[in-house]
């Protein structure tokens, strides 16, 4: 028997529409490139969002067409989020601080027709335009500035178009966003994401024991939103209609601490290394910013540290982990304290909250060891595979990377894994990132999280070196706090409270700066092309 529900599609119009009726007063700030804000509200954005729409429309996109973005997090961003899957198109929002050859290879690729381009970024386009083939470019004038007489004026292009937009009938399963890994490891890979995924990511993320995004949240992704669908946070915001503020291209830590006190944001959104330096300038300012409420702080990306948790819980800012990939749209997991661990003891709830928490309503988890999957134990580990509605289940036009599923239909996500007997996944390692030291594992992940729960250090990143005798053995990069010193054999002791003597580091090299990747992570290919010859007899 089935049910006698509609069959009505899960997409986007319905989420747009729905803030244009009821929350057209609910604001979007915007950090212009001259650091001035400006201000929007949802009634703008569905009116310029439906424009942008008709205007594509216009300009002959056809269902599925690729709408390129090469932008930072400001207003009009949020208008192509929306305004292109709305309209049939699919909106590929491309990664700014690639290299040109990377560009070029990810528009060409994903066969991007249109790009809109920030004016701030014409030097962006301009480094790979040779080598890309977009039909058109609208520049958006973001910095107020003149548009180049050459480019298409965004602004222009919306006029143009009249009011008549009507939505097309979508099915739940057509494309409405794609986007490429960040390349952290290997080539870049697409994931197209569809408007069913969307919408049932964004139900779960708005959750109280997800992200607990709210109509009464003022929120501020600092998470770029060309990093793994933006962290879904454009689509969520709307649907609950979320007051947002979008910090533009400035997403330094102190830039960041005066739009929280200005705009009083109760939920902010960034990589681990964006609150490493919101912590330092909180240290380094005391009482300078006046910030009235508690401020939730969803960070994942990388591992948080526990001593990142307690630095910022100090000045009010309570991190929830989430695990996540461009794969899983991106939410996997999050950091809930379960109501039956509320007894434990707040040193147990630091443990618990830097584990990378909980799998999410419908999305499935299993490792997989040598011995097949492994039990819920803590302790066995192996590759960590997922699957569930916003889980993809191929990368864009790369049949080569098809081993990247099991043949059940499982993900395999190249994080190595364990899950505790209360559902817990602790993230190991990337798999390759793992230390392979004599026939053992080290996890990179374990001795970076131990040393930066050291006083003296602000930042610490440890790689595998190739080693004579060992195969490879750690060597950790420390960024120490300012003006602290820090000696390696203090950093050996440290650790050897809380490890074996073979797991410890072998070399700790001092630096003032871990390489990062486009998006914010430590770039740990460049550190271990750094230290490659590394001299062990030293
Ligand atoms: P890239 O692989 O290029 O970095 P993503 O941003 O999609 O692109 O990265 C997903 C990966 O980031 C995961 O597979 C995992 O290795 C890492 N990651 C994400 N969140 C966490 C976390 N909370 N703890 C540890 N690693 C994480």
């Amino acid at each position: 028997m089935r049910g006698t529900m509609m069959d009505f599609p899960l997409t986007i119009q319905p989420i747009l529409e729905r803030a244009g009726k009821l929350f057209p007063a609910v604001e979007i700030v915007s950090r212009q490139p001259d650091r001035s804000l400006k201000s929007t509200t949802y009634g703008e954005i569905y009116l310029r969002s439906r424009r942008l729409a008709r205007a594509l429309e216009l300009a002959g996109m056809a269902r599925g067409d690729r709408v390129a973005t090469l932008m930072w997090n400001h207003s009009a961003h949020l208008e192509a989020y929306l305004g292109v899957p709305v309209s049939g198109g699919v909106l590929h929002s491309l990664n700014l601080r690639l290299h040109p050859d990377e560009l070029a290879y990810i528009a060409n690729h994903a066969r991007d027709r249109y790009l809109i381009v920030d004016d701030v970024l014409l030097p962006v386009y301009e480094s790979f335009r040779a080598n890309a083939n977009f039909e058109r470019v609208f520049v958006v004038p973001f910095s107020g500035g003149k548009i180049p007489r050459a480019h298409e004026n965004y602004e222009d292009f919306l006029s143009a178009a009249d009011d008549e937009f009507v939505y097309p009938l979508l099915e739940e399963n057509e494309a409405a966003a794609m986007c490429f890994t960040s390349g952290t490891t290997g080539k870049a890979k697409g994931v197209v994401y569809s408007h069913r995924a969307l919408v049932l990511h964004s139900l779960t993320q708005s959750l109280t024991d997800c992200f607990g995004i709210s109509h009464n949240d003022v929120l501020l992704p600092a998470s770029s939103m060309f990093h793994a669908n933006g962290w879904g946070l454009p689509f969520t915001a709307t649907m609950v209609g979320a007051k947002l503020v979008l910090p533009g291209p400035h997403v330094d830590a102190e830039s960041l601490l005066d739009l929280i006190e200005g705009e009083k944001v109760t939920l902010a959104c960034a990589v681990p290394t964006v609150w490493f330096g919101v912590l330092a300038a909180l240290e380094k300012y005391p009482g300078r910013w006046k910030i009235a409420n508690p401020v939730r702080i969803i960070c994942g990306g990388s591992a948080v540290p526990e001593s990142l948790l307690r630095g910022l819980d100090r000045f009010g800012f309570h991190i929830t982990h989430l695990w996540g990939m461009t794969e899983t749209a991106p939410l996997a997991t999050t950091g809930l304290i379960k109501s039956t661990l509320a007894h434990c003891t707040e040193d147990d709830k630091y443990k618990i909250r830097a584990k990378q928490g909980v799998p999410a309503p419908f999305v499935e988890l299993r490792v997989m060891g040598a011995q097949g999957e492994a039990p819920w134990d803590g302790a066995t580990s192996g590759e960590l595979e997922v699957r569930g509605p916003w889980i993809a289940a191929t990368y864009f036009e790369a049949p080569e990377t098809a081993d990247r599923w099991t043949a059940d239909g499982w993900f395999r996500t190249g994080d190595v894994a364990t899950i505790d007997n209360e559902g817990y996944v602790k993230i190991l390692d990337r798999s390759k990132d793992l230390i392979k030291s004599g026939g053992e594992w080290i996890s990179s992940v374990d001795l970076e999280n131990a040393l930066m729960c050291h006083p003296g250090v602000r930042e610490a990143a440890v790689i595998g070196v190739a080693h004579p005798k060992w195969q490879e053995r750690p060597l950790a990069v420390i960024v120490a706090k300012e003006g602290v010193s820090v000696q390696p054999e203090e950093l050996r002791e440290f650790l050897a409270t809380k490890f074996a003597k073979w797991q410890l580091p072998d070399a700790f090299v001092f630096a003032t700066e871990i390489p990062r990747t486009s998006v914010g992570k430590f770039l740990k290919t460049k550190l271990r092309e750094q230290y490659a010859n590394w001299n062990w007899g030293r």
